[in-house]
């Protein structure tokens, strides 16, 4: 059986990087039904619009994006269309694994976590006003007990099938009392229904010191959306960077996985960009629909390219074009499956 699922390319280094990154997601012999649809400047310029209602109908179909980089077509008043998808199909979870890779260089070895963000509400809901008479600017911090109850489930259950052990919840609960609390709350309350994960919290100020002196003290995160939008990145940074993390968004039947890092217009179409990113979105894609073998292949065919240094791309120090790295790290997954 093929799983059918939508192939967005992208914008600038986009196509190039997810050609590999099917490529290897293929070598593992998992069969997709790829419908290839258009979102970004690419779809603007050919539409009129960056989010075009078949890419939207595709994905309602499918329930499952494999999406590149996209510029959003600046001055024209749209909005990001990364959000507009995760809106749209109700994307609550974004799930960020953080694991060092050889040769990377980051600041530490052996960094192995996983970061739960909610997606879809706290400050990041767009409820603002401004009171232009006085000068003031509000934005509405908005929890709530379903929203909240959503992404900390989905983080207890995930975190459990990937055997993860601890589970910390972060928050500003001391200053947040009502939003922080409850959240805080809620989490206390879900964690009696997942005894075999530890569960404690931190508070974000202390959290984000505590990942950059000593990440190995911690296993998975799970936190409000500003907050995991921020760590999201700093734990990005303990492992070499936007270029090799992967991410995905996931609602209840639904879900896209995709690149963090953007479309990168100043090396675009030169075949040198690197697709580690989208690859490590695609081997989440593959655990995301159970193929765990396959996932694993990715991730040990990773390992070995990366200890081999002679294949990787430009960015991490090599000469490996984009089409050479993805073609050395098929072989690779060829050889573990
Ligand atoms: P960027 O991530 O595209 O590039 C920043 C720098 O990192 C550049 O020097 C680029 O060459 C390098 N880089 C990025 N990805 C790389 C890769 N895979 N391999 C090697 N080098 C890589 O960020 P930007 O320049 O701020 O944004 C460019 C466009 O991308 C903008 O239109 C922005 O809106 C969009 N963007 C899209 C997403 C997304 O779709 N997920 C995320 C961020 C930015």
């Amino acid at each position: 059986m093929a799983y059918s699922a939508t192939l967005i390319p992208g914008d600038g280094i986009g196509p190039e990087v997810m050609d590999a990154a099917v490529e290897v997601v293929e070598a593992t012999g998992v069969a997709f039904d790829w419908d290839r649809q258009e979102a970004g400047m690419g779809a603007y310029e050919s539409t009129g619009d960056p989010l075009p209602q078949a890419t939207l109908d595709s994905i309602a179909e499918t329930r499952l994006a494999f999406k590149g980089p996209l510029t959003t077509p600046v001055g024209t008043g749209f909005r990001s269309i990364n959000v507009r998808i995760r809106q749209h199909f109700d994307l609550y979870a974004n799930v960020r694994p953080c694991e060092t890779l050889p040769n990377t260089h980051g600041p530490f070895e052996g960094v192995d976590l996983m970061l739960y963000r909610e997606n879809t509400e706290g400050l990041y809901a767009g409820i603002e006003y401004f009171d232009e008479r006085n000068q003031i600017a509000d934005s509405i911090n908005r929890i709530t007990r379903r929203g909240s109850e959503r992404i900390l489930r989905y983080a207890f259950e995930d975190a459990e099938r990937r055997g993860r052990k601890r589970l910390t919840l972060v928050h500003k609960a001391n200053i947040l009392k009502e939003t922080g609390g409850m959240f805080l709350a809620i989490g206390r309350e879900i964690a009696e229904d997942h005894p075999d994960i530890a569960f404690d919290d931190r508070i974000i100020d202390n959290m984000a010191m505590q990942l950059v002196i000593r990440p190995d003290e911690y296993d998975a995160i799970v936190t409000t959306n500003m907050f995991g939008d921020i760590l999201s990145d700093l734990m990005a940074g303990l492992v070499g960077g936007l270029g090799v993390t992967g991410s995905a968004n996931i609602g209840d039947d639904c879900a896209v996985f995709e690149a963090v890092h953007g479309s990168a217009p100043d090396i675009a179409g030169q075949g040198i960009a690197n697709p580690t990113a989208v690859i490590r979105s695609g081997e989440m894609m593959l655990r995301y629909l159970g193929e765990t073998d396959a996932a694993e292949a990715v991730r040990k065919a990773l390992h070995d390219v990366y200890s081999e240094q002679a294949n990787l791309t430009r960015d991490l120090g090599g000469t490996a074009s984009t089409s050479d790295f993805g073609a050395r790290l098929a072989d690779r997954v060829r050889a573990h499956v």
